[in-house]
């Protein structure tokens, strides 16, 4: 019989990860039970406020005799009883178990979770439909990512390694050397991915928060994964580590939608007008982007770092398709932009000063007039109309990868492009 398992919201900033529960649960399991592949780490909406960090669930199937079924759950039970960070008023667990085939209902639940915004009591009706058992601690919120991580169907995937730290070390800075993550990326990449960022010169594969996660490495290839860890020098041991399939780095969230139906924390792409020029808040760059439907404002935020100059460079009229979440800021209903395409530029108009028609010196300004700076001619002030090259390509903008969503598709991998120019 296949029994699938799903869990979510164990963890808080003060420590924990869903994904350190799962794997530890995992390698227990597949003691008395044959897993049917990878265990997963399903990203969902990443635009809902309840998150810890990337909204992650974890998922995973085995086929078990019906009768080890009853200890399995109760073994995932006490897991979350004993692992998870119950003192988090934020934290609010999750378990889900289905046997059986997926029904499709789920997997349409799995996919409203992963774009939209969702209700416990909306996960529940889903659970009693197709028959899923589940346990709700606290609040349960958590029932909602452990019901989708179950159905989501993980057409496209890619992997990440996790790499995990012995508890004692937890909450200390972690020690990886730096060179030899540099290494391993230029080894693999980009077969792997977002190991580092070359420009700031920093390591990105290892978080920053007091969970127990050392590395994680991310990559389209389970070889090259592995073998890139491999490759990586550590300076405190490691746990153990497990490989996750995954729908990071899938673009699945985004999909095609028109601006007048945008709703807050809806996942898109859309084809609109830049309706006026950009302006600047706290070194957050904004516009208005508007269709035949609607108007949303566009935020390119400040962590989003050099993505900002390309975005200063829209102008009003220029027709671009962008792809973010819509979430809401200081009470406006923005789309955080995560990546965007010019799609019709208009064009750029400099009015400059003549040659002076006497002498051809140059004409400085003054109030109504130029005046020649070498012949002092003076003539009223005409400017001339000149078009000058916009400085956009027709081609897609992304945000640097330390402010790119888990699910965002890096440009660098096939298919990075294919949301976005599903729209031109
Ligand atoms: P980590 O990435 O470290 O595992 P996290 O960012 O995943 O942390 P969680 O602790 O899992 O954060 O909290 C996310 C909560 O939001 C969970 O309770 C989950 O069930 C719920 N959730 C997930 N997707 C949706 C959605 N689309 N609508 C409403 N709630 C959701």
């Amino acid at each position: 019989m296949l029994l699938h398992i799903g869990i979510d919201d164990t963890d808080s900033p003060a420590g924990m990860c869903t994904t350190y529960l799962g794997a530890l649960l995992y390698r227990e399991l597949s003691r008395i039970a044959e897993p049917a592949d990878l265990p997963r780490l399903i990203r969902l909406n990443p635009n809902i406020p309840y998150k810890t960090r990337g909204n992650g669930a974890v998922a995973m199937t085995f086929e078990a005799d019906e009768d080890l079924i009853p200890a399995i759950k109760d073994t995932v039970i006490s897991y979350v009883n004993r692992l998870a960070d119950f003192t988090h008023e934020n934290t609010n667990p999750g378990i889900a178990f289905l046997e059986g085939e997926i029904p499709e209902e789920l997997r349409e639940f799995s996919l409203k979770a992963l774009r939209e915004h969702v209700t416990i009591q909306e996960a529940e009706r889903v659970a009693r439909e197709v028959g899923a058992e589940y346990f709700r601690f606290k609040l349960g919120r958590g029932i909602i990512g452990a019901l989708a991580s179950i159905g989501y169907p993980l057409k496209r995937f890619t992997y990440e390694l996790l790499a995990y730290r012995k508890p004692e070390n937890w909450g200390t800075p972690r020690r990886v050397n730096v060179e030899s993550v540099f290494l391993a990326d230029r080894w693999s990449y980009p077969f792997t991915y977002d190991n580092v960022d070359y420009y700031k010169r920093t390591v990105l594969i290892t978080p920053h928060g007091k969970d127990p996660v050392l590395v994680g490495i991310r990559g389209i290839g389970r070889g090259k994964v592995l073998q890139t860890f491999e490759r990586v020098k550590f300076e405190e041991p490691v746990a153990f580590y497990q490989l996750y399939k995954t729908n990071q780095n899938t673009d699945d969230h985004l999909v095609p939608k028109k601006i007048g139906e945008l709703k807050l924390y809806d996942s898109a792409v859309v084809r609109g007008k830049v309706a006026g020029p950009y302006w600047e808040r706290g070194r957050h760059v904004f516009f208005e982007l508007e269709d035949e439907t609607g108007r949303i404002r566009v935020a390119a935020f400040e962590p989003t770092k050099k993505f900002r100059n390309w975005v200063r460079k829209l102008l009003q009229g220029d027709e671009i398709i962008a792809a973010g979440g819509v979430k809401e800021h200081k009470g406006v209903l923005t789309l955080n932009l995560e990546k965007f395409y010019p799609v019709k530029l208009v064009s750029k108009i400099e009015y400059r000063k003549p040659k002076c028609p006497r002498c051809g010196g140059t004409m400085k300004s003054k109030g109504d007039y130029l005046k020649c700076k070498r012949c002092g001619h003076r003539m009223p002030k005409k400017l001339i109309p000149v078009e000058v090259p916009r400085e956009l390509e027709r081609k897609i903008y992304e945000v640097p990868p330390d402010a790119r969503k888990h699910l965002s598709r890096p440009l660098v991998l096939p298919g990075g492009e294919e949301r976005i120019l599903e729209l031109v």
